[in-house]
């Protein structure tokens, strides 16, 4: 049977820390809990978990700078807790080294999902990044540079093909605007969302069937975008 996956919550809120405990038995995760900043450092320090989930409000400390601290000196995945609606929030944690977030009320599900999908790219960072990454008919050639649906090769333009590899070369992620402009047209056009969306649009019209409805690059409001394999 496999390992359980181990994971430090850091939540002042003690019915959702039951919850999890509750909803997600010790056979799929060891829930190891903290209920302040402090200790939840300390705890990620001692027990070295497969991944850290971090509410953003915190009674110690400001989650962000809890984040901040820790990238100081781990890569564990870090998987933030935000309320609804704080897109800033989600932004400023995944700029600041966040992996993913997931907006309370949070289903167990879902949550599992996105624990489960950090694991797995934890994992794969630490053999070797993909030189190929495959969603349904689409298939990125990170190497060659090349994109192609099915047996067909889409021509992209070379601003498009970097959008889409960013991406996809970190599938499953969300990368926001900023750090999308930022690696593709430089630190000063990290506020050009427009520019950002003009290419976004043109990438889709090559790449998506349904441009209206995506299925391999997902919006997400306000933050950023997430290429999906599955
Ligand atoms: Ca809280």
């Amino acid at each position: 049977m496999a390992e359980p996956i181990r994971v430090v919550v850091i939540e002042d809120e003690a019915p959702i820390r039951r919850f999890l405990r509750a909803g997600v038995g010790p056979d799929e995760v060891a829930w190891i809990e903290a209920a302040t900043g402090e200790e939840g450092v300390r705890l990620v320090a001692q027990r070295q978990p497969d991944v850290v989930l971090l509410d953003l409000g915190l009674p110690d400390q400001d989650g962000l700078d809890v984040l901040r601290g820790l990238r100081e000196w781990t890569d564990v995945p870090v998987i933030v807790l935000t309320a609804r609606g704080q897109e800033s929030d989600k932004v400023l944690a995944l700029d600041a080294g966040a992996d993913d977030y997931v907006t309370k009320p949070f289903s167990l599900a879902e949550l599992m999902a996105r624990v489960r999908a950090a694991v797995r790219r934890a994992h794969v960072a630490t053999v070797e990044p993909p030189s190929v990454v495959q969603a349904g008919d689409l298939r990125v050639d990170l190497a060659l540079r090349r994109v192609f649906q099915g047996e067909r090769e889409i021509r992209l333009t070379p601003t498009e093909y970097r959008l889409l590899a960013l991406l996809a070369g970190q599938a499953g992620r969300v990368l926001t605007h900023r750090h999308l402009l930022r690696e593709i047209w430089g630190p000063e056009y990290e506020d050009a969302t427009h520019t950002l969306r003009v290419h976004m649009a043109s990438l889709r019209q090559k790449i998506e069937p349904d441009p209206v409805q995506p299925r391999y690059v997902r919006t997400e409001t306000g933050v950023g975008y997430r290429f999906l394999v599955g």
